[in-house]
Parts: C-alpha cells; sequence; structure tokens
C-alpha cells in the first residue's frame, strides 16, 4: 500500500486536499477535530432553524467543479447550486440602491437607472478591464505553486499586470475608469474580503469583484452552504480516503529527515511520510508542529491579521418580503470606516453591513412560514484590545437600531432564536486574533511573501487553507488543497 498520508483538518482547504491526493492513489487519512467536515463552512442547529456559520454564497463553481472532476466526477451528481439573481444587492446612505446583476447587458441597464449612459459605458468598458486583469493573475500567480522570488519575476506577466493597474491602489484604479461614487464604491468594498482597505490595496485585487459581481454568486439549494463540506466529504471518500471525524491531532512529528506521523488527543499515532496541515496556521507553528518547521514569514516578523466580525443569526419567525439573497448596506463615512478596521483597530463609526436572507433558496432551514437571517458586521479583531464585553452589547443594540432604520422591522422580537458571535468567539475556536479570515492579503504577505505550502525545514510537511497561498476564501482554499497535494506528489 502506498504511504500514508494524513491531512490535518477537513475545511474546505483539508477536503480539496484529501480529494486530489486519493484520487492520485494516495492512502489518504483525514483527522477533523469537530464532529461535521466543513471547519469555517460549518452548519449549527437551534429551535428548528438551521444556519451556515461561515460564507453565505458561493462563487467561481468552476473550481468546485475541478476539484470533484479531479476525482472523475460530476458536480450535478453531489450539488444542485441555484444562480443568485440578484447576485446581490447595494444599498447607500443616501437611499439609492443598486443590483448587481447577472449578464454584461442587464447589468450595464442597471448601471444606466442609477448613474446615466455615460456611466454604463464606462461600466462595459471597467468590466471588460476586470476579465484582463483576472486572466492576468490567474495562471501566472494564483493558480500554482511558486517556489521562490525568482518565480515570481516573470517579467512578461509582471508588466501586463502594471500596465492593467494592478500595483496602483485599489481605490485610484477604479476612479480612473468609473465616476460615479456609488459604482465605485460597489467595485472596492471587496478589499475587506482581503483584509484592506480600498486605499491601502494593490489594484490586483479588483479581480474579487470579477469574481462575484461578472462571475457571478450560487447557493446549495438544499443543505445550504454547508452542503458544499459535505459534498466533497461524500468525493473524497468516494475516492478512497477516509474521515476521522471528532478527533483532533495534538502534534504533527519529524524532523529535518522528514515528517514521520502525527499523535492524536489519547496518545494514538499516525505513521505518515506527508502530513497536510490546514489548520490555523500561526497557531500551527506555535503548538502543532515540530521544532524543526521554520517558516521566517511566520516567525520572524509580525503578522498582520485581517478584521474580524460580529455576527448575529436569527431565527425569524416571519419572512421578508422582496429581501434579495444577499443585500449589503453600506454606511456613510466610506473612508473613516477602513480606517477604523484596518488601522485604528475599532468599530465602524457609521456600520456598513452584509445581510444574508437564504430561505428563499433553502426553505428547510427553517419551520415554514419562518426564515433565518444572518447578520455580518465587520470589526477589529482582538488585537485591537477592544474589550468585548462592554462593546459587544453596545453593537449589538446598535445593529438592531440600524437594521430597524433600514427598513427591516423590530427584528429582536420577531426572532425565536439569536446565536452572537464575536471576535473572542472565533478566538475560542482557535482562530488567531480572533479573526475567522486569517493574515490579510497586503503585499508582505502575498504570493512568496506569505506563509509557503511547503515547510523547508521538514520534508513532507505541507500546509493548504487561508494562511498560506494563495490566500482566504472559498475559491482559493480549495486551490491551496490541490496545491499542497501537488506538493505531496510531486516529492
Ligand atoms: C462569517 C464568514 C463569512 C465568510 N464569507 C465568505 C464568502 O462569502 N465567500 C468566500 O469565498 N469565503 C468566505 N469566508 C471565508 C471562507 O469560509 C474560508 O476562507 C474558508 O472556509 C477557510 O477554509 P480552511 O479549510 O482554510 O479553514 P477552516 O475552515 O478553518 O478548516 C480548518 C479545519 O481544521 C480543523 N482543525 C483545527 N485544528 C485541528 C486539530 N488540531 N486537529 C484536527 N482538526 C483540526 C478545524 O476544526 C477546521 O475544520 C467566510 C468565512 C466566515 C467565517
Amino acid at each position: 500500500m502506498a504511504a500514508q498520508t494524513v491531512v490535518v483538518g477537513a475545511g474546505l482547504a483539508g477536503l480539496s486536499a484529501a480529494i486530489h491526493l486519493a484520487a492520485a492513489g494516495r492512502d489518504v487519512v483525514v483527522v477533523e477535530a469537530e464532529a461535521v467536515p466543513g471547519g469555517r463552512c460549518g452548519t449549527v442547529a437551534s429551535g428548528g432553524y438551521r444556519f451556515d456559520i461561515g460564507p453565505s454564497v458561493l462563487t467561481m463553481p468552476e473550481v468546485v467543479r475541478a476539484t470533484v472532476g479531479a476525482a472523475g466526477e460530476e458536480l450535478e451528481d453531489w450539488l444542485e447550486l441555484a444562480p443568485l439573481d440578484p447576485i446581490y444587492r447595494l444599498t447607500f446612505h443616501d437611499g439609492a440602491r443598486l443590483d448587481i446583476v447577472p449578464g454584461a447587458e442587464r447589468m450595464a441597464a442597471e448601471v444606466e437607472r442609477l448613474a446615466g449612459p455615460e456611466e454604463a459605458a464606462r461600466y462595459l468598458a471597467f468590466r471588460a478591464h476586470l476579465g484582463r486583469m483576472l486572466e492576468a493573475e490567474w495562471g501566472p500567480f494564483i493558480d500554482r505553486n511558486i517556489d521562490g522570488p525568482a518565480d515570481l519575476a516573470r517579467p512578461l506577466a509582471l508588466a501586463r499586470l502594471a500596465r492593467l493597474g494592478g500595483f496602483r491602489r485599489l481605490h485610484n484604479l477604479v476612479a480612473t475608469h468609473l465616476s460615479d461614487w456609488r459604482l465605485r464604491r460597489a467595485h472596492t468594498f471587496q478589499a475587506l474580503y482581503t483584509g484592506l482597505s480600498p486605499f491601502d490595496a494593490l489594484g490586483i485585487y479588483a479581480v474579487v469583484a470579477h469574481m462575484d459581481t461578472v462571475g457571478g454568486a450560487f447557493f446549495p439549494r438544499r443543505g445550504g452552504m454547508h452542503a458544499l463540506p459535505l459534498a466533497l466529504a461524500g468525493v473524497a471518500e468516494k475516492a478512497g480516503a477516509s474521515l476521522r471525524l471528532s478527533t483532533r491531532v495534538e502534534r504533527v512529528e519529524g524532523g529535518p529527515d522528514g515528517v514521520t506521523g502525527v499523535v492524536l488527543a489519547g496518545g494514538e499515532r499516525l505513521a505518515a511520510r506527508d502530513v497536510v496541515v490546514t489548520s490555523d496556521l500561526p497557531a500551527a507553528y506555535a503548538h502543532l508542529l515540530p521544532p524543526a518547521a521554520r517558516d521566517w514569514r511566520v516567525q520572524r516578523r509580525r503578522l498582520h491579521f485581517s478584521p474580524s466580525c460580529y455576527l448575529v443569526h436569527l431565527g425569524l419567525t416571519r419572512q421578508l418580503d422582496g429581501q434579495a439573497h444577499h443585500t449589503v448596506h453600506l454606511g456613510r463615512d466610506w473612508k473613516a470606516t477602513f480606517e477604523a478596521l484596518t488601522r485604528h483597530g475599532g468599530i465602524q463609526p457609521d456600520p456598513s453591513l452584509l445581510v444574508t436572507y437564504p430561505s428563499p433558496e433553502d426553505p428547510d432551514a427553517a419551520p415554514p412560514g419562518h426564515a433565518t437571517l444572518f447578520v455580518l458586521e465587520p470589526t477589529a479583531n482582538t488585537r485591537a484590545g477592544l474589550d468585548w464585553a462592554e462593546v459587544g452589547p453596545r453593537l449589538r443594540e446598535r445593529l438592531y437600531g440600524r437594521l430597524a432604520g433600514l427598513g427591516y422591522g423590530d427584528l429582536r422580537r420577531d426572532s425565536a432564536v439569536e446565536l452572537v458571535v464575536d471576535p473572542p468567539a472565533w478566538e475560542a475556536q482557535g482562530l488567531t486574533a480572533g479573526t475567522p479570515f486569517s493574515l490579510d492579503h497586503r503585499f508582505g504577505q502575498t504570493g512568496w511573501l506569505r506563509p509557503q505550502n511547503a515547510s523547508a525545514g521538514v520534508p513532507g510537511l505541507v500546509f493548504a487553507g487561508m494562511g498560506t497561498v494563495p490566500g482566504v476564501g472559498v475559491p482559493m482554499v480549495l486551490i491551496s488543497g490541490r496545491l499542497a497535494a501537488e506538493r505531496v506528489l510531486n516529492r
């Protein structure tokens, strides 16, 4: 039998790595501390309601298709994805609304309705520009392993990106293409997904807007977002991987001669020639890995973590007519919002909120006539030193007040269940700095400068997940699983 590979963690990255490795004939065991696979893409049930606790939409389904395809499976046999229409809805403090809708023509019509025909023409040109940027970045920089700075020095690819504005600030890049302030915000707020302000993030991250505004957003019709890891776990098992749930890896063993295995809580030892670690990366370096595992990117400098979030999951006793699946309510104080989150470690002065209403696509998540609602307010992470015992209740009051002002009515009165997750709760889940979004994507934590996915000190020790390359988010961590598998298979 082929030497065993252990994957630590059955989040999306771990499941992706397991599929690629098992499909290539490796003997794979995935060890997961929780009772269900999924990690951040998990699920919680309470009072007759079911809640997705992490991502609320799926972008780039082609990456999921490629992941299950590696094992010879068809996506449709495992997951029924509903395209969302609108992809999402944006509301602005002046009362304006912009629906991000599928298709260039429909979207241009929506831009024209809001900002006139000239802006619609500019929008179409910008949309094409975003497509060129994605193409310039995907193959050379995102979808492949990088072995050193020389690997990044691809003069033609870099020159192309520079010409497209990839090394300007995101805000400046977008502002040269779009003139309406609402359109600019609609294409820059996504910087927060990279943990940065659009005034600091590089233009290369304009492609995040392409991934959802152009590529669309999707939602599993049955079972919500948690259906995604369940499907991936099914594919991994069918390909021959075995999953050990409710089992914690206590430490990874090995040294300069190579990784030798893992020790589980309780003392059992699993021998392994390769180990793929997908748990929180800075915490792994601190507590899980052998001393010979070193990466100066993690250990010898100050790490910069993304902001965190304050989440409220509600089990509503009514439904919300006309509510989009995903609505982003943008606040007034644009620059101050990002400064509070990314520089001053505070809370937003006039909060932008993300509201998800999954019930129409996932009716089984709530009793008949009822619905679930998920409200996310970006906040500082726990490194900011806020006193959450004091800030949390204040934020909660403000959040309900803001939602009432936005037309949601009295949601406290209309909820049978309320679950709150604040940054200390993320930290209690083992996430460094109390953020589920890991390291931010500033230049010094991108590409070859991001913690690497193969240990230089311990051969066979490999990493996947949001803390390593290429980065945070569902498509990225699925890719990270494939890149980790390639590291193992090419050894
Ligand atoms: C609220 C929220 C909203 C989000 N929204 C979006 C979105 O809209 N779009 C998007 O693309 N992304 C979104 N994301 C980000 C995305 O969900 C994550 O980037 C991704 O799921 C991370 O996957 P991962 O496998 O890297 O890590 P994780 O999901 O954290 O997986 C790591 C796994 O390792 C396990 N583990 C840890 N330690 C051990 C141990 N010692 N032994 C065994 N197992 C262990 C954990 O239990 C966990 O299951 C969101 C995340 C959150 C939290």
